[in-house]
């Protein structure tokens, strides 16, 4: 039975993949802020002897007793609007709560796992983006706290392992969308749906052109659990190539919601990528993994949640 330390565990992903350790029969240390993420994402494992949660902020070190077999660093402020909202915290929980959670792996020789982003390829100048690319970030436009703290966690877990041997992974992690996602997080999936369900025009940022390619929740665990226990150690993109325009994606949405399509317009963001669709050759490579859940059956699932717990009104 295997011991894990996970953070940002009460986060849209971080509580699936508290759901999958558990369910395999593993002890898990959940920790979360609560900036982000929601009590209620893991209220249904508090109870269970397995599992334990700790509301602590990852940026101040980490005194937990009891030794860790696995080290998950999921905790950050993923979507756009949060943060940019809190930039600074953004920074440190990439920047110091990394390096806390490393320094508990290296303290317990635990494998070690970050889920970075696919904002490390900024507004990419490749496409498909493969792992090789080194991005085109603004180092100081409003994304850059975001960016540049993935990028930078990225080469303080890379020092560690070259520094200390740590056994580390890094997952680059595309548009991702489930279940538990925040319904006012601002990030496309939750807004559309929102809007189609209240029968509300959906908000297109610029003229919809810009694309994005969205991966199932359980897919995306699945990836991540295969890496941790994979000797890669080179950053390995997860998420979904099936790539469409936002425009397009309001169409799927409203086909799905069966409503009207009706769209209003609204300025693009600063340094909103145009195009993002993740070459996944090396996961499917090393990993043996390939998403499998279609967008219909995820936004399926995705909407029966929306409808239970956050009902439109
Ligand atoms: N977007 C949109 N309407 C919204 C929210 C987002 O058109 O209500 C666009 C946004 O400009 C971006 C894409 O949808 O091009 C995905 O945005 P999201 O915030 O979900 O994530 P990102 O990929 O930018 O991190």
């Amino acid at each position: 039975m295997m011991r894990h330390l996970i953070s940002g565990a009460a986060g849209f992903i971080g509580s699936h993949l508290c759901d999958r350790l558990i369910a395999n029969g593993d002890r898990v240390v959940a920790v979360d802020n609560l900036i982000t993420g929601s009590a209620r994402n893991i209220a249904h494992l508090c109870g269970q002897t397995n599992f334990k949660f700790i509301e602590w902020d990852v940026t101040r070190p980490i005194e937990i007793d009891g030794r860790f077999d696995q080290v998950w660093h999921l905790a950050s402020l993923a979507s756009p609007k949060d943060y940019l909202e809190h930039p600074i915290e953004t920074l440190e929980v990439g920047s110091t709560g990394t390096r806390n959670m490393l320094d508990v792996a290296v303290r317990d020789g635990a494998r070690f796992l970050l889920t970075s982003t696919s904002e490390c390829y900024g507004d990419p100048l490749v496409h498909p983006q493969q792992e090789t690319y080194w991005g085109n970030v603004n180092p100081v436009g409003v994304r850059s706290c975001y960016d540049e703290s993935k990028r930078y966690a990225e080469a303080l877990t890379m020092a560690y392992h070259r520094v200390h041997g740590l056994r580390t992974n890094i997952a680059r992690i595309f548009n991702t969308y489930g279940p538990r996602m925040a319904l006012n997080d601002g990030r496309v999936v939750p807004a559309f749906l929102d809007q189609a369900l209240r029968g509300r025009p959906l908000t297109v940022f610029g003229d919809g052109s810009q694309t994005r390619s969205f991966c199932y929740v359980a897919d995306l665990v699945d990836g991540l659990l295969r890496l941790s226990v994979s000797e890669e150690r080179y950053p390995v993109n997860l998420g979904n190539p099936a790539e469409l325009t936002i425009r397009e994606f309001a169409e799927r949405i409203a086909r799905l919601i069966g409503c009207k399509l009706e769209l209003t317009f609204e300025p693009l963001p600063e340094d909103d990528p145009k195009k993002r669709r993740p070459d996944i050759s090396k996961a499917k490579r090393v990993l043996g993994w390939e998403p499998k859940v279609s967008l219909e059956d995820g936004l399926t699932e995705t909407v029966a949640y929306f409808r239970e717990f956050a009902p439109a009104g």
